[in-house]
């Protein structure tokens, strides 16, 4: 069964910052239904994969059971819907290089003003994407081992795939488009 992306909410933005997200939940739909997904997931070099269930201990879980919690939209104790919901607030507080924060298990998360204005001005919506998955892990229960500079865990990883997956995709529509110029 596919993977649906429900975007609830974007709190304070604008039109063009919430069009231009909508577009990136659009393509976030297209790279976690991708045949290579899956595949990237299950053998992504991950270095360890805390998880925090509600009100429970952290463990660790398998990539088998991360590509389950993202197949099944499981955010942390939701039942399996097969959506990632998503809402987002946008919020001006928070400073660069912070991108956004999430309390775990919990929506909306925010999202820094420095990034939505960024990524809607130079028309990058991949970025979004990336960060949406990112953040949507955190809501699932997933958590960093410390704050920051620790990549190689699911948030970070899951959202290196999403973004490289929409690359690749990108590139081969432009070459396509220049193949049918031609
Ligand atoms: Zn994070």
């Amino acid at each position: 069964m596919a993977i649906a992306i429900s975007l609830h909410e974007l709190i304070n933005f604008d039109q063009a910052q919430d069009e231009h997200f909508r577009k990136s939940a659009d393509i976030l739909s297209f790279a976690v239904n991708h045949p290579n997904f899956r595949t990237q997931v299950l053998s992504a070099p991950y270095r360890e994969t805390y998880f925090r269930p509600a009100g429970g201990h952290r463990v660790s879980k398998t990539p088998a059971e991360i590509v389950q919690i993202i197949t099944e939209g499981l955010e942390r104790d939701t039942i399996a819907d097969n959506t990632i919901d998503i809402s987002i607030r946008q919020d001006p507080t928070i400073g660069a290089p912070v991108v956004g924060s999430t309390t775990p298990g919990k929506l909306p998360w925010r999202t820094s003003s420095w990034f939505i204005q960024g990524c809607t001005a130079t028309g990058d919506t991949i970025s979004p994407a990336r960060h949406m998955i990112h953040e949507w892990l955190h809501v699932a229960g997933f958590v960093h081992k410390r704050q920051n500079g620790y990549r190689k865990d699911v948030a970070y990883l899951v959202g290196d795939i999403v973004r490289k997956i929409l690359k690749q995709m990108a590139t081969q529509k432009s070459e396509l488009a220049s193949a049918l110029v031609v």
